[in-house]
């Protein structure tokens, strides 16, 4: 735990944010709140490297209600910044990217420190993004006793440290918390000697040419081959006021906001199996959830929807759309679909959202460099080889069929095999 954060109860929010004599960065947080732990480590680091230019709090929004609804605060982590009394900027919520945090208090701060010193870093193999795929890559190839680094935007883990339970990777013995799965192969990976940087801001990636290139804000690094498993973010939801309510009544996080809409009327938005498993989780607090897909047939597994048709708290609302959130008193107050067949409209009240539309890749800064199909994935086949030489994708990034942790590591497992050939052949 850095000593440069502050942990606060509401009793001592006069004295240290509204009375501070520097800005104040405040971040209301919960327990079991995935979003949460992705933030930790990213304050920590920019506690590091803003001390004494802005102050670092954090209120737990659980033991501090009281304070957290006077602030109009109803979801985790909310971030608000607070300079000379007041709320200033704009908040950030839910999952939350490192640029956004350091453009949020360069917003308020200014450009106040002096340019980073660069380190220059060579080596056989990099990886970009330290998922399930990138970190068994870098244990195949560490094994294998390639020079390697796993360099990583965020936290370890990709979405799979999102997941409370995945119970269909082999080997695991029943179901497991996706962050420990993750942190299992990290930990092996680390045994065989790779480099991970994690929480680097990428600037710049060049895939031609003989030497592979990444620069963040500190580092340069440069290779003989790479491979690319950035994975995919869940996709926002397109609505009418969504953008506006997001962390007030429109979530991306069950297990993080779930838990105040006890006895309150939701919906989930999506037709994959993280719609149906999260719709099932929510009715432990639910008065009802109504499953909202924009067509008849769903992508989740058959055996989802029957668990989920079985579960008296959950209805279905098929080949409709979400066009409007509207706000309520404290967080909604109804939703307006659109019938996609019928064209027909109409408004069924409820007090929050959850949604799970699925994912985009995360593949803009490589646009132009590689081939991507229509939906912006790196087309490779099942060997990972891209149209570049040297450079191999794999996971959720790659164009496939079926993206789940076990095909994840697996393409892992091959790009690594396929990278060490390739540097094998250019000796
Ligand atoms: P997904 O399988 O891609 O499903 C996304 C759903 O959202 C689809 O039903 C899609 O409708 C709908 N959708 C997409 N864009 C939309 C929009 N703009 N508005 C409204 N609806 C929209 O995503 P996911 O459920 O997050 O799963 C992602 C991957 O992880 C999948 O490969 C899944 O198998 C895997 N996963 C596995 C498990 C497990 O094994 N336990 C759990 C969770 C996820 P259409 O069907 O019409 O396209």
């Amino acid at each position: 735990m850095s000593e440069k954060i502050i942990y606060l109860d509401s009793k001592d929010f006069e004295k240290e944010v509204i009375n501070s004599d520097i800005p104040v960065i405040l971040d209301f947080f919960s327990e079991d709140c995935p979003p949460c732990d992705v933030l930790l480590p990213i304050f920590e680091k920019m506690a590091d490297k803003y001390e004494g230019h802005i102050k670092f709090v954090k209120i737990m929004r659980q033991d501090n209600r009281e304070l957290a609804s006077k602030l109009g605060v109803t979801g985790s982590p909310t971030v608000l910044f607070f300079n000379k009394g007041k709320e200033v900027g704009s908040r950030l919520s839910g999952f939350m990217t490192k640029p956004q945090v350091r453009i949020a208090i360069e917003d308020i701060l200014g450009d106040v420190l002096p340019p980073a010193t660069i380190e220059r870093v060579d080596c056989d193999l990099l990886i970009l993004g330290a998922g399930p795929a990138g970190l068994a890559a870098g244990l195949y190839a560490g094994r294998a006793k390639l020079n390697t680094v796993i360099v990583e935007a965020s936290v370890c883990g990709g979405q799979a440290a999102t997941t409370y339970h995945v119970a269909n990777y082999p080997g695991t013995k029943g179901a497991v918390n996706g962050k420990d799965l993750a942190n299992n192969i990290k930990e092996q990976a680390l045994s065989f000697g790779v480099r991970i940087d994690d929480l680097k801001e990428i600037f710049e990636v060049r895939l031609e040419g003989d030497t592979k290139f990444i620069r963040t804000e500190d580092t340069e690094y440069y290779a003989k081959a790479i491979i690319l498993a950035t994975g995919a973010r869940p996709r926002t939801l397109d609505a009418v006021g969504a953008s506006e309510m997001k962390g007030r009544g429109v979530h991306y996080c069950a297990t993080c906001d779930g838990a105040m809409y006890e006895g309150l009327n939701l919906i989930v938005i999506g037709g994959g199996s993280s719609a149906i498993e999260e719709a099932i989780f929510l009715t432990r607090f639910a008065e009802h959830v109504t499953l909202i897909h924009r067509r008849e047939g769903f992508r989740a597994a058959q055996v989802e929807i029957d668990e989920a048709r079985e579960n008296k708290k959950i209805s279905f609302l098929t080949n409709k759309v979400v066009l409007e959130v509207k706000a309520g008193e404290f967080v909604l107050k109804e939703v307006v679909i659109k019938d996609v067949i019928t064209g027909e409209v109409g408004a069924i009240p409820v007090e929050g959202a959850f949604v799970y539309i699925g994912n985009d890749p995360q593949t803009e800064m490589f646009a132009g460099q590689i081939n991507l199909d229509a939906g912006g994935f790196i087309i490779a086949g099942e060997d990972t080889r891209t149209d570049v030489k040297g450079v191999f994708a794999a996971g959720d990034v790659r164009t496939k069929e079926i993206r789940q942790i076990a095909t994840a590591t697996s393409d892992g497992a091959v790009a690594s095999v396929m990278a060490e050939k390739f540097i094998a052949s250019i000796k």
